[in-house]
């Protein structure tokens, strides 16, 4: 038995146990250099994955070892391509400030000379919003957390969480805060190169790269950066080239110590459609949750916003009874909260009529009514049916085909996204379908609305109709 057959032995129960997608993600590129007085040392690429395999793996790694040989009494795992690296032991965890004080010299992460410049002009990144900073952003219970973790990877000199994960429902600060750490950064390190865009952007840079056979120039790009954000990373689910090429950047830039962030509406745990390797190492950092506001936090959100608006326009009177209504019946998220107060005040200036409660009230009827209701999903397909102009009926049946197959889809789609009706509940209200046929039509309308414009109106016009309270009738 040749040491070399051990170790295939070793790497064949690790992916017996593992699984193939687990195991390539950290042990495929683990080599085995050799044995040194009971001493099993191994190599790695990365410095990620050296601290990964020891935070995860390493008492059944030591074991398993064992069991080929009782002589063999350690494993040490070393970095091949960093040079500082020396054999470590395994059970002993490397020190963070090592871990932070170390970051590569710049020439080893951006993989040629030739990385083009300005390319957060050329639109790679996507704009900040001037408004979204941390001074405009109110704290309270359900966002403290995730405030203080943007504050602290804003204002540290080193990398303290990597990745920093922020999660939360629509409308609830994520993109503010993103946005606000780095104006913040801006600010403090003018020198340092920090990318902010959508996980939607991100994918179509990589399909277009793809595309245009340019995946090195794209790879570059993202690699050189000191500071990456990426939002609503959810988009990615279910893209898996995409997710590949994520996973890849986001391990180079863990690796050379960059700061990255991540937004999702949810936990890493809970993103479906994103792989488990994915899925864990996003949750490696910290995450960081905002929940849904509460009372006070809204009432908050308000006056900061009323008092930004007057130092803008001029004075505008707001009785308090106005905010505290807004903050009572207004819970759906900060975004429509703001709108509500907007509305109320450029109807105001419009009509030339001092702000009251009943005139708020008259405003935001529609608002008001959408905030308090559900949206079913009968509606939804009454309304759908209604806007491709074609019958109920032949929706619900079997018939499959284009011009009511596609409809159909949309309106599986938008019960999904509206109600809280799971699968299968909503494959029995089209006409008693599985929940598979949900899922597909799902899928079909995520990735219509990728590649086709019209698609996408459509579902948007049709979600902001049914939200909008317009549904009824
Ligand atoms: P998300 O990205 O989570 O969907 P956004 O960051 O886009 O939400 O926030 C929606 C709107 O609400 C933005 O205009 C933002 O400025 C505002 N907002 C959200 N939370 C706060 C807060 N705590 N303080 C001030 N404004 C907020
Ligand atoms: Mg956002």
């Amino acid at each position: 038995m040749t040491l070399a057959d051990q170790w295939r032995r070793v790497r064949a129960r690790l992916h017996a146990e593992l699984g193939e997608a687990t195991f390539n993600s950290w042990f495929k590129q683990v080599d085995l250099i050799g044995v040194d007085e009971g001493r099993v040392m191994l190599c790695v690429p990365t410095r990620f994955i050296r601290n990964w395999i020891v935070s995860h793996y390493a008492d059944r790694l030591a074991k398993l070892w064992q069991e080929e040989d009782a002589a063999f009494a350690r494993v040490d795992i070393v970095v091949h391509s960093d040079p500082r690296a020396e054999a470590r032991p395994l059970q002993e965890e490397a020190p963070r400030e090592e871990q932070a004080a170390a970051p590569l010299p710049r020439e080893e992460v951006v993989l040629s000379s030739a990385v083009p410049q300005g390319f957060e002009d050329a639109g790679v990144g996507a704009p900040l919003d001037p408004r979204f900073t941390f001074d405009a952003f109110v704290v309270g219970k359900s966002n403290e957390l995730a405030h203080a973790a943007a504050r602290r990877v804003a204002e540290a000199t080193d990398v303290t969480f990597n990745p920093l994960f922020l999660y939360g429902g629509v409308g609830l600060g994520k993109t503010h805060l993103m946005h606000a750490i780095a104006w913040e950064i801006r600010k403090r390190h003018p020198e340092r190169k920090v990318l902010y865009l959508s996980a939607e952007k991100f994918m179509y840079q990589f399909v277009r790269a793809l595309r245009f056979k340019d995946t090195m120039a794209f790879k570059q790009q993202f690699r050189s950066v000191d500071v990456l954000m990426i939002d609503d990373v959810q988009f990615i689910s279910g893209k898996d080239s995409t997710q590949e090429e994520f996973f890849h950047t986001f391990n180079a830039l863990i690796d050379h110590n960059r700061q990255v962030i991540i937004s999702a509406d949810r936990s890493p745990s809970d993103l479906d459609g994103i792989e488990e390797r994915i899925r864990s190492r996003l949750g490696w950092g910290l995450a960081a949750d905002i929940h849904p506001t509460d009372y006070e936090l809204r009432l908050g959100i308000l006056q900061a916003k009323a008092d930004e608006m007057m130092s803008r326009n001029g004075p505008v009177a707001i009785p308090p009874g106005v905010l505290e209504f807004l903050a009572h019946r207004i819970v759906s998220n900060v975004r429509e909260l703001e709108g509500a107060l907007k509305r109320v005040v450029a109807y105001a200036s419009l009509v030339g009529r001092p702000i009251t409660l009943d005139m708020a009230q008259e405003v935001l009827r529609d608002l008001l009514r959408s905030n308090d209701r559900k949206i079913t999903i009968e509606e939804i397909q009454r309304r759908v049916a209604e806007y491709y102009n074609v019958r109920l009926a032949d929706m619900l049946s079997a018939r499959r085909a284009r011009a009511v197959a596609r409809p159909r889809q949309v309106a599986m789609y938008l019960s999904k996204q509206l109600t809280t009706r799971s699968l299968p509940e909503i494959g029995r209200k089209f006409g008693g379908r599985d929940h598979t046929t949900v899922i597909h039509a799902v899928r079909k309308i995520d990735e219509l609305c990728q590649v086709d414009s019209g698609i996408e109106e459509d579902v948007d016009l049709l979600r902001r109709m049914l939200e909008g309270g317009h549904g009824a009738g």
